[in-house]
Order: C-alpha cells, then structure tokens, then sequence
C-alpha cells in the first residue's frame, strides 16, 4: 500500500465536446498550431470545424498538416521549425497517438535549443520548458491525450523511441467519441488492442498500484464490453463512448505504471517496419507472451480472465489464467488481428534483427517475468506464420 498517482492533464471527456476547443485553447494564447496528418474525406469535415472554433474564439490558426502514421523525426523536425517560425502560443494534436504525439513533441522542441530527438528519455539534459499542448484524440488507443510520452522514429537508425517527460502532459485532452466515429474497423481494431494491451500490460506491471489496478480493470472491462461491437459496427456510438473510455483508462494507467515487455517490442517491430500499426505490433507477438508471462503472475491473469470471460467464476486461479489467454486469443481472431509477419513480407532476417535490439527500450525489465534475447526471438518467430 504504497503508491504515488501524477496526472496533469485536464479531460474533457463526451459527446459534442469538439465544440470546446475554441474556448480551452484561447486559455493559452492567440496563435495555435494545428497539428495533423493530410486531409482526406473521413476528416475534412472536423478540420473544417475544428479550424472555425478557434477562429470564432479569435484565434489565428497555422495548420501543419505533416505528419506521418508513426512518427519520423524529419516529420516532428519540419513541425518545430514551422512553430518557431509563426511563433506559436499552443499547440494541438487532432488525430490519433501519431498526431498527438508529434504535437506534443513540437510544443516541447519549438522552445527549446536543437530538436525533440535530442531530448529521449535517457539523454541529458531534459527540457526545462514546453508550449502549451491540447490533445485532441480521434482514435481509442495510444491514450497519448492523457500520457508524458511522445514517439518517434529515426528512420536511418530504424529506431523508435520516446520522449517521456512530466513537462510534456497534455495541458488538455478532449475526448469526443463523436469523432470516432469514422475510424474504419481495421484501425479501430488494431487501436482498440492497444488500449487494451496499455490497461493489461499495467496492470501486469511490476510497478502497478492500487491505484492503477483500479483504472486498468476498467479499461478491460469496457474493452470486452465494446471493442468487437466498435470493429462490427463502426456507427456503434455507445461503443466509440465506451472504447474512448478504455482508451483513456489506458492512458492513465501507462503514465503511472508503464508498459510491459510487448510494448518494447512492439516499439522495435515499427522502428524496423513502420508499415506495421502500432496495435499491429502488440497482436503479433502477444499470444506468444501471454504463455510466457502467465506462470509468472497467475493470480492477475486469473482475475483478467474472469472479466473477459465471467463463466470463469468458479473456476481456480490456474484454470481462470489458463483461459485469459484463450479468451484473449479468440478476441484478436474476432477482430481481425490473427496476424503474421508474413503477411506484412517481413523476413526472418529482420525478425532476428528485431530481436537482438529487442532489449534497447527499458519496458521488458517491467514484465512479471524477464524475457532474454532469444526467449523473444522464439516469441516474434511464433508470429511469423499464424493460420
Ligand atoms: P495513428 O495516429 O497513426 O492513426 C492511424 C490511422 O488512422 C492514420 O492513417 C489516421 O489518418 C487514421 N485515423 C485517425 N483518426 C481517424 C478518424 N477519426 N477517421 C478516420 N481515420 C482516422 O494511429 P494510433 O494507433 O492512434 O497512434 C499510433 C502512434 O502512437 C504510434 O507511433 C505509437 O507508438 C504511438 N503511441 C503513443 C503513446 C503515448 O503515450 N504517447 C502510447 C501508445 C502508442
């Protein structure tokens, strides 16, 4: 019973909240840049509306509209430019984790000396100062809107990495689910795993509390509850409201207790394939890792599996956990996340490149149980064929 819980951000969270962003970001200032992919026809609508509001609350609005699904560093890099630039006030990601996450990095970058790549986790110094960023999520997911963390990938290096500091919360996340609501089922799929495997992975942590075990179990529970209604029928607006929900819990439970051992990994699969979807990544290599990891952490395995399935109420910790990687097993197959690396044409030569850098990132010192090199070489090449 010892724990300390750090959250900054301000949620706001419902449907028809879009509407908000003028007034939030007039708080910080009178030049906001507007951080997005390019437009296509799911999103130039809420562009459009988006750049009103804030042009309604009086304030001038430069558009970068370059990034690129998981971020590069020339990407963020052409981003701070364009911010230091028009002098920016505020800055707003409006898309999913790669938006956001590319704003995030901006806003820090914009005021501080050299680039966002040379401020990663482990380098010193840290920044000192950030501008202000508003978070605006369109996908259930990274759960960045909530998170201190903003990834990117250095594309020469095949490295993908994080910046990962306080000073980098979102001042604001808006949560509409509203805006959701145009996500296509496979990405709703495949971001939907990643809320989920944020929330179980945070709760596996070695650094979990009860305060994250509470958020985490919440996410969970919405994620069995709504992610295959969201992926069968994307106009499905209680289940954007309930998965917008498990992605937040997922965002808030990272920030206090991290990720585990399949992150990591997953960081590495984009870093050398960046083809390949965050959410994409998880599902490759999980069925593997939840076999591997269970032994290790019995008793929460059990307790997932009884959400998942709650026929398992009466069944022994040990069968309960046996059947949590079942259940999980049949989710990703319900939503069309049974993947290979095949499938993607990445060959066996990459994989075992993935596996030897597979110990860069910190986040498998986290999991219940420490997987060596070639323990996830075993687990990546289980997912290179799967029927
Ligand atoms: P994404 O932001 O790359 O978006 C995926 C695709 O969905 C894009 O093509 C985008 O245009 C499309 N899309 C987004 N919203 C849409 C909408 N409303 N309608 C139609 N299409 C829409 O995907 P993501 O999974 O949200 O983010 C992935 C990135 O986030 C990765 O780089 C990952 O590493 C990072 N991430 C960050 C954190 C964090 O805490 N900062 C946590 C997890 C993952």
């Amino acid at each position: 019973m010892d724990f300390s819980y750090e959250q900054t951000t301000k949620i706001i969270f419902g449907k028809g909240k879009i509407s908000r962003i003028g007034a939030v970001a007039k708080e910080y200032g009178t030049v906001a840049l507007l951080v997005t992919v390019p437009e296509f026809p799911a999103v130039s609508a809420l562009y459009q509306k988006v750049k009103a509001y804030l042009k309604e609350a009086g304030l001038r609005v430069v558009h970068f509209d370059g990034v690129v699904p998981n971020p590069t560093t020339e990407s963020v890099d052409a981003g701070t430019e364009l911010a230091r630039q028009e002098q920016v006030d505020v800055v707003i990601g409006l898309g999913g984790g790669s938006s956001m996450d590319t704003a995030k990095a901006i806003a820090m970058a914009a005021v501080n000396p050299g680039r966002a790549w040379d401020y990663l986790f482990f380098k010193t110094p840290q920044p000192e100062k950030t501008l202000p960023c508003i978070a605006v999520t369109t996908t259930s997911g990274t759960g960045s809107q909530v998170t201190q963390v903003a990834v990117m990938t250095e594309t020469e290096t095949c490295t993908k990495s994080a910046v990962f500091n306080n000073l980098i919360y979102p001042r604001a996340a808006l949560v509409d689910p509203e805006l959701m609501l145009t996500v296509p089922e496979h990405i709703t799929a495949s971001t939907g795993f990643d809320a989920f495997c944020h929330c179980f992975e945070s709760y596996l942590n070695v650094k979990s509390s009860l305060y994250t075990d509470i958020i985490a179990l919440e996410g969970i529970r919405m994620t069995a509850k709504y992610l295959r209604r969201a992926v069968r029928d994307p106009g499905d607006i209680e289940a954007r409201e309930g998965m917008a929900w498990a992605d937040t819990c997922g965002g808030l439970a990272i920030a206090n207790a991290g990720v585990t051992l399949p992150h990591g990994v997953g960081m590495t699969i984009s870093g050398h394939c960046p083809q390949i979807m965050h959410g994409e990544s998880l599902a490759l290599t999980y069925p593997s890792f939840l076999r591997f990891t269970r032994p290790a952490a019995v008793e929460k395995f059990a307790a997932v599996g009884r959400i998942l399935e709650p026929g398992l109420f009466g069944a022994s910790d040990e069968e309960a956990s046996y059947e949590c990687c079942e259940a999980i097993d049949r989710m990703l197959k319900e939503i069309g996340m049974w993947i290979s690396f095949r499938r993607f044409g990445v060959s066996t030569q990459t994989i075992r490149r993935i596996a030897d850098r597979s110990h860069d990132l910190p986040d498998y010192q986290a999991n219940p149980v420490i997987a060596e090199i070639d323990e996830i070489y075993r687990q990546l090449m289980d997912g290179y064929e799967r029927t």
